[in-house]
């Protein structure tokens, strides 16, 4: 029997109502607008487009965006100003550094001026402390928070379940391990060197592919019944857009399944949502 299609589309849609029900709550009770501040630096066309996904699904929640577009050539401590001039900025309760950054530019000092309570993105070292320490941080990272909760709603039992976790990356795979760890889930990592890959894979009940190559993962890496998640967005050399994992074999054997696109991707500005909105409740003392 095909796969039950987990729609990341329709989910984050839902999602997306709350959210904006919780603005509408904010401004009309408490008086505060959630704010988005965004730094895009250079031209590159898929940053472009994130930036602008993400400035009209804020519009749509009610929540204030600005963004400032900062020339590829710019010197970082001009970028760095921008991101403390949004730190300092009542209106701003969120800030995100469009990645990647020109080659001049050394990410991580960048990201280290964005502090810790307004880190939209989840990345600043204090809060993977704690999400690795507590199981939980004032900011979750995106993807993998969106992937999560992907699988709480479509009611994938996660106590006890065996995960398997392809991609050890800071930005999805080692955050996804973390939050499916404080689940109760058994966390298996694997990466480029992992010995017998396929077998690894079909030990899991829920396997999250993160690897960034298309199609990767077939049929042969997912135990009957298992659900896959699929972090991957690639292009095909005909410009169609796939994951890291094969949706037309995997979806004859795994259980549940995130199509791309569909899946993840639009849980991810979603959740930039949903952290913008909570850092603005906890300025308004209601979190
Ligand atoms: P990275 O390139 O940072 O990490 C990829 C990981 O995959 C690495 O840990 C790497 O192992 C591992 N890997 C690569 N090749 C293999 C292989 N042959 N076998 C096993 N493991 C392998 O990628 P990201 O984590 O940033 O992104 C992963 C995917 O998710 C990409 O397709 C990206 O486009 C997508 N993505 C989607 C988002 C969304 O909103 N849906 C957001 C962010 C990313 P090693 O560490 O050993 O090198």
């Amino acid at each position: 029997m095909p796969a039950e299609i987990i729609d990341g589309t329709a989910i984050a849609k839902q999602i997306r109502e709350e959210i904006k029900d919780r603005v509408d709550g904010l401004v009309r009770d408490h008086g505060v607008r959630p704010g988005l501040g965004v730094v895009l630096v250079g031209e590159d066309p898929a940053s472009r487009s994130y930036v602008s996904m993400k400035e009209k699904a804020c519009e749509k929640a009610g929540i204030y965006s600005v963004e400032v577009h900062i020339p590829a050539d710019t010197p970082q401590q001009t970028i760095m100003d921008q991101v403390r001039a949004y730190a300092e900025d009542g209106k701003i309760h969120g800030i995100l550094v469009q990645l990647p950054l020109p080659d001049h530019v050394n990410e991580r000092e960048v990201l280290l001026c964005v502090p810790p309570e307004k880190d939209a993105d989840g990345f600043h070292p204090l809060l993977v402390g704690e999400l690795w320490t507590q199981g939980v941080a004032p900011f979750m990272p995106c993807t993998p928070y969106g992937a999560l909760e992907l699988l709480k709603r479509s009611g994938v039992p996660l106590v006890g379940a065996r995960a398997v976790i392809v991609g050890r990356s800071n930005i999805v795979g080692k955050p996804m391990g973390a939050l499916l760890l404080k689940e109760h889930c058994t966390v298996t990592f694997c990466h480029s060197r992992t010995k017998d890959l396929p077998g690894v894979c079909r030990e899991a009940d829920i396997l999250v592919a993160a690897i960034g190559r298309a199609q990767m993962i077939t049929a042969d890496y997912i135990r009957p019944g298992a659900t896959v998640i699929d972090v991957g967005i690639n292009r095909t050399d005909d410009g169609r857009l796939v994951g890291d994992v094969d949706f037309e074999s995997a979806k004859e054997v795994a259980g549940k399944i995130t199509p791309v696109p569909g899946g993840v991707g639009p849980m991810t500005i979603t959740m930039l949502l949903y952290n913008t909105v909570n850092a603005a409740a906890r300025k308004a003392g209601v979190l």
